[in-house]
């Protein structure tokens, strides 16, 4: 039945949005962090804000130590049916745009070309006093060779381009996602927990504004009872067949 309505929902959309988190990525071996066995069953969150990040060495070596975890996972993972699924919605013309809490870049592998990244990107490194960048790739090789708390030759610390609590968004990039939640026709919520904000409020901004929201997570979210329909499974399970079905 629930299935039935999404698929009726999914044949007239015209103009979609894809809203995702890291449950879109746990299929394609990327664990997310609010998950059964999710990276906060292994690591304190306070330990990985920014504020700390700056302030204590020891916060930025236990960072970089799930760096050396997070990162071989992400150049091994490949993109799965459920980032396919949206790359293929995007060609026929029905998706918009997927916007995107993931720092992994799977969907611009999968093929998807208009991808927000609200969160940043972890393939990239930058230093937080010059700005200079570097391929993730050649800082990790420096954490392998074991400099636990890598500096810029300028003396100021490195970090990941991605978003961490505490850190600033991206203006552009949010003002941009939330003109799109408004004003799309569908909204896709993907494989994300729902509670970190400002990303989250996505939800209740196309609620309100009248968009129909279906939501595919495997645990409850804060928003099912607003949403149009709630399927309960893996995303790269169900969205290929709500997706085949409704074609
Ligand atoms: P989250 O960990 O808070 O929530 C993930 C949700 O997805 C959980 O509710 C979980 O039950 C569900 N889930 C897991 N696998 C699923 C699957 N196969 N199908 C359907 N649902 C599934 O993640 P979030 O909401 O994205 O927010 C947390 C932050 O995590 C984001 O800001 C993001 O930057 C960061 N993050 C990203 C990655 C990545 O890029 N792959 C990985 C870990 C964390």
């Amino acid at each position: 039945m629930t299935m039935a309505r999404a698929q009726a929902i999914v044949a007239e959309m015209r103009h979609g949005v894809a809203f995702t988190g890291a449950g879109v990525s746990t299929e394609s071996g990327i664990p997310d962090f609010r998950g059964p066995g999710g990276v906060w069953s292994k690591y304190d969150p306070e330990e990985f804000a920014f504020p700390r990040f700056v302030a204590n060495a020891e916060s930025r070596r236990k960072y970089w130590r799930w760096g050396l975890e997070f990162y071989p996972q992400l150049v091994a993972a490949a993109p799965n049916p459920g980032h396919l699924a949206l790359a293929e919605l995007e060609r026929r013309g029905k998706l918009q745009c997927v916007v995107t809490q993931n720092i992994d870049g799977l969907h611009q592998r999968a093929g998807s070309q208009d991808v927000i990244e609200l969160h940043g990107n972890a393939t990239t490194v930058g230093c937080l006093s010059c700005a200079k960048c570097w391929p993730r790739e050649e800082i990790h090789a420096r954490l392998v060779a074991g400099d636990d708390d890598p500096h810029c030759a300028c003396g100021g610390l490195l970090k990941p381009r991605t978003i961490s609590f505490g850190q600033a968004m991206p203006a552009r990039e949010l003002a941009r996602a939330f003109e799109l939640a408004r004003g799309c026709d569908v909204m896709l919520v993907l494989g994300s927990s729902l509670v970190v904000y400002p990303a989250a409020d996505l939800v209740p901004e196309a609620v309100e504004a009248g968009v129909k929201v279906i939501l595919i997570n495997l645990q409850a979210t804060p928003y099912d009872e607003m949403v149009s329909v709630v399927l309960r499974g893996k995303v790269g399970e169900v969205l290929p067949r709500l997706l085949a079905e409704a074609a």
